[in-house]
């Protein structure tokens, strides 16, 4: 009854997927892609399958994810549809994320982010087209504070977008803290996403419940390492977070994104160094 299109953004707009499930008489688009040409591409994607676009649903706040929307949208009176949470965190955030990440993509980036005009609470079912998909409300403890899995319940079995919830075969962003509680979401829902025919992720290629051990893992290992290069003590040096890099790169040679390693350090070192009494 439906099928689900991927598209991956460019390297440079951090590969990330936004997806186009088309619908006998039209196609619902789950996230948006972070940069100007990723973002009208995928527009012109959509445009392709010659159907109107129904809705753009949104996983959750992070500018890879709804920068995008602007360009998607454009023209077009279509309902934006997210969680009151990650509206919210968008409204919270996209200043400093313009100042943040605006002079490294320059022409690339986004200027003004367009807003969900229409506001979903956990477990709620949208319709389009005869599809329907419900919305799970996460909270915090993804990649970011406020996050939502889209599960299309039309189809036998059930697939769902989990957004930035799971990598796979990307290093993971973890910037915006909150791992421990990640880890728990992860268990909580992993007889939701058991379910699942599919899981498609917000970096990387599509997979099953798998996934959840595999990121897991890869929050151990991650941990592991900072904890005994850092032995615990919560701060970072440049050599420190160069040798973190290296034995991630060393564990996951084929993963991308390798510069989230460090990204993400300094916000986990001071996480793990608070569990401390
Ligand atoms: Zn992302």
């Amino acid at each position: 009854m439906t099928t689900v299109h991927m598209y991956t953004g460019s390297e440079a707009g951090l590969s990330v997927n936004a997806y186009l499930v088309e619908t006998p008489h039209g196609v619902v688009a789950v996230d948006a892609t972070l940069t100007q040409s990723d973002s009208r591409a995928l527009r012109a994607r959509a445009d392709h399958l010659g159907k109107p676009l129904l809705a753009v649903l949104l996983t959750h706040g992070h500018p890879d994810h709804v920068a995008g929307v602007t360009n998607l949208v454009a023209g077009l009176d279509v309902p934006v549809v997210a969680l009151a949470s990650v509206r919210d965190l968008m409204a919270r955030t996209e200043a400093a994320k313009h100042a943040q990440w605006a002079g490294m993509f320059g022409a690339e980036w986004i200027p003004a982010w367009t807003y969900p005009t229409q506001l979903v609470h956990d477990q709620e079912v949208l319709e389009f087209d005869g599809v329907t998909f419900r919305v799970h409300d996460l909270g915090a403890g993804g990649d970011c504070d406020a996050n939502a899995i889209w599960v299309l319940e039309s189809e036998q079995p059930p697939v769902a977008f989990v957004g930035d919830l799971l990598f796979n075969g990307y290093h993971t962003y973890m910037a915006d803290g909150a791992v421990l509680r990640w880890r728990a979401n992860l268990t909580q829902f992993r007889p939701l996403l058991a379910g699942m025919a599919r899981l498609y992720v917000g970096h990387g290629p599509a997979g099953d419940a798998r996934l959840v051990d595999q990121q897991l893992a890869y929050f151990d290992h991650y941990c592991a390492a900072l904890l005994e290069i850092t032995r615990g003590g919560g701060q970072l040096d440049e050599a420190a977070t160069a040798e973190l890099t290296a034995r991630l790169t060393r564990a996951y040679p084929d993963y991308g994104l390798q510069f989230m390693v460090g990204l993400s350090a300094p916000r986990v070192a001071v996480e793990l160094a608070a569990v401390a009494p």
